[in-house]
């Protein structure tokens, strides 16, 4: 029975990509790459060094040069991977709110993304993988063999960041995160290049009232179906 050897799950911030990715790719036995650690970790180094986001040729230059890592967990705190960025450890510090302030203005620049873009079909090149972000659908993989568009509502997407955070004992309130969200949505939603939208021959799911297995039996269903319907043609 064939499966799809390359998924690519896109939807906005929080909506559970990267748990539904990594679950579904360890059910299948596939390679999770989660692309936004990539935008995240060019951030996190554009606020180290003091570079201004408006800066695009700095930063350009900066996300061709940056040796960016992802490998197996280094620390079992939770982690999904190990991140690292010239050779230093900033898995929890990509997450901080003060590279979520920045990272959606950041990733859209056309500098930045064209040299993520080579990196991330190099990891996808060999097939049996599930790759997460915003563009994987429509410019990324646009071959994927399955893509999904995972969607939520604000509020519940805000819910779910609110808890994950609190779970990390990095609690900030929840009008913060919905205000925080609402504000990345726009600009994600509204970049020039790459702006977040389903692919044209995308599954749009919307799992506002769906919890984590919910979401992964009605994904599961869907490569079934899939590949019940390959058979038959
Ligand atoms: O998914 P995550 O929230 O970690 O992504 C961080 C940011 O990186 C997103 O808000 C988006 O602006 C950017 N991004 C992107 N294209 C991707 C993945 C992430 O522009 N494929």
């Amino acid at each position: 029975m064939p499966l799809p050897s390359v998924i690519a799950i896109d939807g906005p911030a929080a909506v559970g990509k990267s748990t539904i990715g990594e679950k579904l790719a360890e059910r299948l036995g596939y390679l999770y790459f989660d692309t936004g650690v990539m935008y995240r970790a060019v951030a996190w180094a554009a606020l180290q060094r003091d570079l201004s986001p408006e800066d695009t040729a700095a930063l350009s230059a900066l996300a061709e040069t940056l040796d960016i890592d992802v490998v197996p967990p280094t620390v079992s705190d939770g982690r999904q991977y190990t991140v690292l960025v010239d050779g230093h450890d900033v898995t929890w510090d990509i997450r901080r709110p003060e590279v979520d302030a920045i990272v959606s203005p950041i990733s859209a620049i056309p500098g930045v993304r064209q040299a993520l873009l080579g990196p991330q079909r190099r990891i996808a090149a060999h097939g049996r993988v599930v790759m997460v972000g915003r563009d994987i659908g429509t410019v990324v993989l646009p071959d994927a063999d399955l893509k999904l568009f995972l969607d939520a509502s604000v509020e519940e997407r805000a819910r779910r960041r609110f808890r994950e955070s609190a779970t990390r004992g990095d609690a900030v309130p929840y009008a913060e995160v919905l205000a925080a969200l609402r504000e990345r949505d726009r600009s994600d939603r509204d970049k020039p290049i790459s702006p977040l939208r389903p692919a044209e021959d995308a599954i749009v799911l919307d799992t506002t009232n769906l919890s984590i297995e919910e979401v992964l039996a009605e994904v599961e269903r869907i490569i079934r179906d899939g590949a019940l319907k390959a058979e038959d043609d």
